[in-house]
């Protein structure tokens, strides 16, 4: 097993997860097994009663696993299914060591920080990198370890520690660092400043770890006397410094750092047993995709009714899911973040202004999506929202609470059941048509959702959604919920036109509805944008843009499910776009200093 450490230097938030990911991408490319792991020094044992406010979303993994979105990235980049112990936190270590001296197996000794903690790390992640993370089984090869915060943290010392003794008992071939640092570039001198990644490295450096890489992050490219200067400063060799500026899509990272000779340099480092790849086809899709992503001509604008509206990262499986599903049909996303409160009476009477914005937002938008949430706010603007769908022939797509708010709509409005709402918001409701699941609610708050991947059975007959899904009888998606939709009120929803179109195994939990005689209503209680891929777009989110730009139709009309996505794309095709691929990646910025890539 092969291990890459990524640390980060000056300050976190710079694209250190994309980064690392990116290693796991161009691995991937050369035909190796890649696994991550993902640590986060704070103590929560997982990420599951994380405020959407303070961390962005809970990702969710097929296991269950309420995990850092940092794994999200790794998951969308590579492909593959990671486990919940692919994500460490400071609180799942000394939880394990606890229980271990609970249960008198340290004999006696006094438990300490080092070696206890430290040898805990090291066993977890040598444990954890060599279970299979895809379909096929196999062992990976490399493992990419992403270590949250910045060196230095005191939170992160154990951890730090714990990795320098590590590369002595993996060896030196097979362990190697990466050391992501920001190069600031100050208004008042216009130039890069080289300083803080000095002091960061240096830091570095003290800890016992020797960064192999340094991976400058600066806004604007860095020109290759600062390279030249890292490298004499911070006593890395010149192309073991890599620059990446900020670039139009995360798409393009992986491209940038293989143009700076990532690969060879690998290989030679961790002695990887593969011959450097033709540089005709290497990363061919990937190029395609950064490409296609900066070639959109036409626009799709949804908006995204939610609560956590001011920290975008709070839907960011879902703005991934609905980017995925653009760039395969040849659009270019414009979201439209929209406050549920604003769309509120009571927001009509305190700040009008901001009331009318809000509506003219969502009128003017070409689908609506609302997204899952938590809490009573905002609750009456997402019904409202859902009202407006569903008269309007809005394309809409609703996910766990966005699906509870469209059936608590559909029965208050449609089947006039008078104060109709779920038991999350008013548990005294004379028409429940949201109750909580009894068994997931063990008055403990973390773990305790039905969580991860269950199977869904579409019911005979037809509907949009499970042509979108390729005409399958059942579907895995992943969960994150406490509430349902109320058995009772099933038969009368269906009768008056609400169709529960997927169910559970056993007949109990309504999963999908979808609304007849509506473009695409379709709400889902399991969160498909954890699932989605930049490659793989989620069905749901493919049917909700495609009925945005008023494709839906002739796409499920002619079957084009399997075709390649320039069949339905509006982008060039042939030799041009070939060329036109060819001017764009000359443009890249180092692409053409290394013979081995595809120019
Ligand atoms: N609050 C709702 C529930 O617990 C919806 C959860 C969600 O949207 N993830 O069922």
């Amino acid at each position: 097993m092969k291990y890459i450490l990524v640390t980060g230097g000056v300050i976190s938030g710079i694209g250190k997860g994309v980064i690392s990911s990116s290693f796991g991408t161009i691995l991937k490319n050369c035909g190796i097994h890649v696994t991550s792991i993902k640590i986060d020094p704070y103590i929560n044992i997982d990420a599951g009663t994380f405020s959407p406010y303070e961390h962005g979303e809970v990702y969710v993994l097929d296991d269950g696993g309420e995990v850092d979105l940092d794994l999200g990235n790794y998951e969308r980049f590579l492909d593959v299914t990671l486990h919940k112990s692919n994500n460490i936190t400071t609180g799942k270590i000394y939880e394990s060591v606890i229980q271990k001296e609970r249960r008198g197996e340290f004999l006696g000794k006094t438990v300490q920080v080092v070696p206890h903690i430290t040898d805990a790390i090291q066993e977890w992640v040598e444990r954890v990198a060599s279970q299979s993370v895809s379909e096929d089984g196999n062992t990976p090869e490399v493992c990419i370890i992403e270590l949250g915060g910045t060196i230095g943290d005191i939170d992160g010392m154990a951890f730090v520690e714990a990795f320098r003794q590590f590369q002595f008992r993996v060896k030196r071939e097979n362990f190697c660092c990466a050391h992501v640092s920001l190069v600031p570039q100050p208004r008042s001198t216009g130039e890069h400043k080289t300083k803080p990644t000095q002091t960061g490295v240096r830091d570095l450096r003290g800890f016992g770890l020797s960064p192999d890489l340094i991976i400058c992050r600066s806004e604007k490219p860095v020109g290759e006397e600062i390279k030249e200067k890292i490298s004499n400063f911070c006593h890395v060799p010149p192309e073991q410094v890599l620059a990446i500026h900020d670039l139009p899509s995360i798409y393009q990272v992986p491209l940038l750092m293989e143009s700076q000779g990532v690969v060879p340099f690998l290989i030679d480092r961790l002695q990887l047993n593969i011959r450097l790849p033709s540089p005709r086809n290497f990363m061919r899709k990937w190029r395609d995709l950064a490409y296609r992503v900066e070639h959109l001509r036409k626009e799709v604008t949804i908006s995204l009714v939610g609560k956590y509206t001011k920290l975008q990262d709070s839907y960011a499986s879902v703005t991934k899911s609905l980017q995925h599903a653009s760039i395969h049909l040849g659009y270019k996303l414009k979201l439209k973040y929209i406050d549920a409160c604003n769309l509120e009476e009571e927001t009509k009477q305190s700040t009008p202004v901001i009331f009318y914005e809000a509506w003219q937002e969502l009128c003017k938008s070409d689908g609506v999506i609302v997204p899952g949430g938590f809490g009573k706010r905002g609750i009456e603007g997402k019904i409202e929202a859902c009202k407006w769908c569903r008269l309007n022939n809005k394309p809409f797509l609703g996910i766990c609470l966005g699906m509870q708010t469209a059936v608590i709509e559909f029965g208050r409005n449609v089947l006039n059941l008078s104060n109709a709402n779920s038991t999350e918001f008013d548990s005294e409701t004379e028409n429940p048509l949201v109750i909580d699941m009894p068994e997931h609610n063990q008055g403990q708050m973390g773990g305790t959702m039905r969580l991860g991947k269950r199977t869904t059975i579409f019911t005979e007959g037809e509907s949009a959604i499970k042509q979108l899904y390729g005409n399958k009888d059942s579907v895995e998606e992943r969960h994150r919920h406490r509430y349902e939709v109320n058995p009772k009120f099933v038969t009368a929803l269906e009768a008056a036109g609400m169709k529960f179109v997927g169910h559970d195994e056993k007949l109990e939990r309504m999963e999908i509805i979808e609304l007849e005689g509506h473009p695409y209503y379709v709400a889902t209680q399991y969160h498909p944008e954890y699932l989605s891929r930049p490659l793989k777009p989620s069905p749901p989110f493919l049917g909700l843009i495609l009925a945005s730009v008023g494709k839906l139709e002739s796409y499920l009309s002619k079957d084009t499910r399997k075709a390649s996505p320039e069949i339905i794309s509006d982008n060039d095709s042939g030799s041009k776009r070939t060329s036109k691929l060819k001017t764009h990646l000359l443009s890249i910025p180092f692409m053409d200093r290394f013979p081995f890539t595809m120019l």
